[in-house]
């Protein structure tokens, strides 16, 4: 899985100035924190850590967080440079958080939700059984309280450190999606840079309603492991989700300062959406 990589490149690092990844400006971080961690320069969307994603989606105030006694274990006594529960605890003191998902409801222009937010500074938002267990609770928690679910992605993809353990969460995941379907249930997928591998591959893509940040990177495999494989070049703008939007691979792609507005709008559609879906 390529989330080392990835996270290196498209963090944005502390202290007054920070390097844009997409174009090298430098830019003061104060007015990319206000413009909503989009380059001033090149509208490049930085992936943004969850709980500031929760502040610039939910209604001020409105988050009420669950499921914060789930704890990563280290069933396997995984150890690769270091050993994984070390990196368990580096990523929870760095980030503050005990998983690399945040999830909970809120409203969003009054309107209830359920939301599971994946985060890309803990361990490349990788999912565990945590983070599956997480994303499947909250799934379940808007089916019982009959509430829509908005399920924010960025991630490197499955976590590597649980095995098999994480790649269930794939199944377990669109298991519980489609149970929620069936039950009348509506689902946003709203994929950020970068949303990859078994991210991508489960809850992501099996939502009602797929939506793009604009210039994400959203793919299984990354662009160079298929182009080291198939030795062919790729087509511009490969995986980017303009590609994909154009494929039909995700329904809309919407800018950051547009997208508490364009998401209480699907919202209101939704009942409209499920109707037409099931005709
Ligand atoms: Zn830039």
């Amino acid at each position: 899985m390529a989330w080392g990589r990835l996270r290196k490149k498209k963090e944005m690092p502390g202290g007054l100035w920070s390097k844009c990844s997409a174009c090298g400006t430098m830019v003061y971080n104060k007015e990319l924190e206000a413009n909503l961690l989009v380059c001033p320069e090149c509208s490049f969307h930085h992936t943004v850590p969850a709980r500031r994603r929760i502040e610039m989606t939910a209604d001020p105030g409105s988050f009420v967080e669950h499921f914060t006694d789930l704890q990563p274990r280290d069933r396997l006594h995984f150890v690769d440079q270091e050993p994984y529960s070390e990196k368990l605890k580096r990523a929870q003191q760095k980030t503050g958080n005990t998983e690399a998902c945040l999830a909970g409801t809120c409203t969003l222009e009054g309107i209830p939700l359920a939301l599971a937010v994946l985060d890309f500074s803990f361990m490349g938002g990788s999912m565990g059984e945590v983070v599956g267990e997480k994303v499947a609770r909250t799934v379940e928690l808007a089916l019982e309280e009959n509430l829509p679910v908005l399920l924010v992605s960025a991630s490197g993809g499955a976590r590597m450190h649980e095995g098999a353990i994480s790649l269930m969460q794939m199944a377990k995941t669109c298991a519980t999606l489609h149970a929620y379907r069936e039950a009348g249930g509506f689902s946003i997928s709203l994929m950020t840079n970068p949303t990859t591998g078994g991210v991508t591959a489960s809850f992501a893509s099996v939502c009602d309603i797929l939506v793009g940040e604009p210039g994400a990177l959203i793919g299984f495999a990354g662009p160079r492991v298929i182009q080291n494989t198939i030795r062919q070049d790729l087509p511009e703008g490969f995986q980017r989700a303009e590609f994909l939007l154009e494929k039909g691979q995700i329904d809309r792609i919407v800018e950051r300062k547009a997208l508490r507005e364009e998401l209480a709008r699907i919202l209101r559609y939704a009942p409209m959406v499920r109707a037409l879906q099931d005709a």
